[in-house]
């Protein structure tokens, strides 16, 4: 789906890049203030921009000129909610897999998937857990100029109460899980607030960013609920003060409004999903000013593959066709409330590289397209606690610039066919 281009291999390396470029756009989205600016010069220098300024038309083409003289340019897109380091599969192959392959199988593999949401312009994203410290593994690699991919943030393995949405031994047979041994705080499957307060080290331990937290079930997991509460307050308080100790802020994954409550309480940032939230817990949402990040894509595409007969597994395959398809009407009603949106895909559920869909799914869900573009940007580098450095195209920000044709706030499928990107002032995509 998405070829390798021969420039996109050489310059995905690292390799010399003129020390000062400047980069011509016919326009440039300025986000905060939600205008286009016309006719602009971007000087980046170091892998930072340096200013922004109006085309000097006299210039002409230099070394390390880019020219974008047709093209509309936007800052590089964050992604708060992926998994880089898996992707979706027919039950019977992930079965397969999860028999026969070892952590660098994985690892092999996701080296594909970070580049494609690179290409497809998410210079940031934000990876919401992996086993086998996958994730973190991955980040090291990208950050150290190793394979090309976005700037990574993890929370390494997702903490999960046993049988929850993320204990990583769900389903197996008495004997597989007699063989394995019981998951505990390493592993992320923790049952009190000590436990809690454990794994949270483990994860600092690891070399995570950040916490996630499954309070609530989820839809891929082999077990029968996808909305239960899994966590208890006490639990989630445990989690997030810890987590503060540590500079972490702490995403919950919820889809059950109890669940998702409780975790709004305890403190937390960010709600993933949020499929169920009723008034009372918009109410909390605004209360405690904490981000929803909706991932409508992984809804919509659950729900599509659940009217494949063998597609998901007995257990998975209702809750996928009952949760998937409310995902985006609870986007809408969330929006229209005034709660707080980030962007979020939980690509790896669905094809890595499509992450721009949601742009789309969220307009119709009726965002307007500035707020979208905003919600995968200035929002989501706030949420990252990033806002000074990422989100936006202005001196001092890091050099992330991606650019489109034609104006994504008459027509926002544009942002599926991102034609430049540039991360820290690397191009790995030229049009
Ligand atoms: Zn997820």
């Amino acid at each position: 789906m998405h070829k390798l281009s021969a420039i996109g291999i050489l310059l995905a390396c690292g390799s010399a890049q003129a020390a000062t470029q400047t980069i011509d756009c016919a326009r440039l989205l300025d986000v905060k203030a939600g205008v286009w600016r016309e006719k602009v010069s971007i000087v980046v220098e170091d892998g930072a921009i340096k200013s922004v300024a109006p085309m000097n038309a006299g210039a002409g083409a230099a070394p390390g000129r880019i020219d974008l003289s047709a093209h509309s340019c936007l800052p590089g897109l964050i992604d708060m909610h992926v998994h880089l380091t898996g992707e979706t599969q027919k039950q019977a192959d992930a079965l397969r897999d999860a028999i026969s392959l070892n952590p660098a199988d994985h690892a092999y593999r996701s080296v594909i998937f970070a580049e494609r949401t690179l290409k497809a312009g998410f210079t940031t994203v934000r990876d919401l857990g992996a086993g086998d410290g996958l994730n973190v593994s991955l980040k090291r690699a990208i950050a150290a100029g190793s394979i090309p991919g976005p700037r990574m943030f993890t929370s390494g393995k997702s903490i999960a109460t046993t049988g929850g949405h993320a204990d990583p031994t769900n389903n197996f047979s008495h004997r597989l899980s007699h063989a394995l041994g019981t998951p505990g705080p390493n592993e992320g499957v923790v049952n009190s607030a000590e436990g809690a307060r454990e794994a949270v080290r483990a994860r600092y331990k690891e070399g995570a960013d950040l916490i996630k937290v499954t309070a609530t079930g989820g839809v891929l997991s082999q077990a029968r609920s996808g909305q239960n509460s899994q966590y208890t307050e006490d639990e989630l308080r445990a989690i997030v003060s810890t987590a503060r100790d540590y500079g972490f802020r702490v995403a919950a994954h919820a889809h059950g409004a109890e669940g998702m409550k409780r975790a709004l309480r305890a403190g937390i940032d960010s709600i993933e999903h949020g499929t169920m939230m009723d008034d009372e817990t918009i109410a909390l949402f605004k209360k405690h000013g904490a981000w929803f990040v909706p991932t409508i894509s992984a809804g919509r595409y659950v729900a599509d593959k659940a009217r494949e007969p063998d597609y998901y597994s007995p257990l998975v395959r209702p809750k996928a066709a009952a949760i998937g398809p409310q995902i985006q009407a609870t986007f809408a009603r969330a929006y229209k409330a005034g709660v707080k949106i980030a962007f979020g895909t939980d690509a790896g559920v669905f094809p890595h590289g499509d992450n721009a869909r949601e742009f789309a799914y969220m307009v119709e869900a009726g965002m307007p397209p500035l707020e979208a573009i905003r919600s995968a940007t200035i929002n989501a580098a706030a949420l990252l606690d990033q806002g000074t450095r990422l989100g936006s195209v202005e001196a001092g920000y890091a050099a992330d610039i991606i650019a489109v044709t034609g104006d994504p706030l008459r027509d926002i499928a544009l942002m599926q066919q991102v034609r430049f990107v540039m991360k820290d002032g690397v191009i790995y995509k030229q049009p």
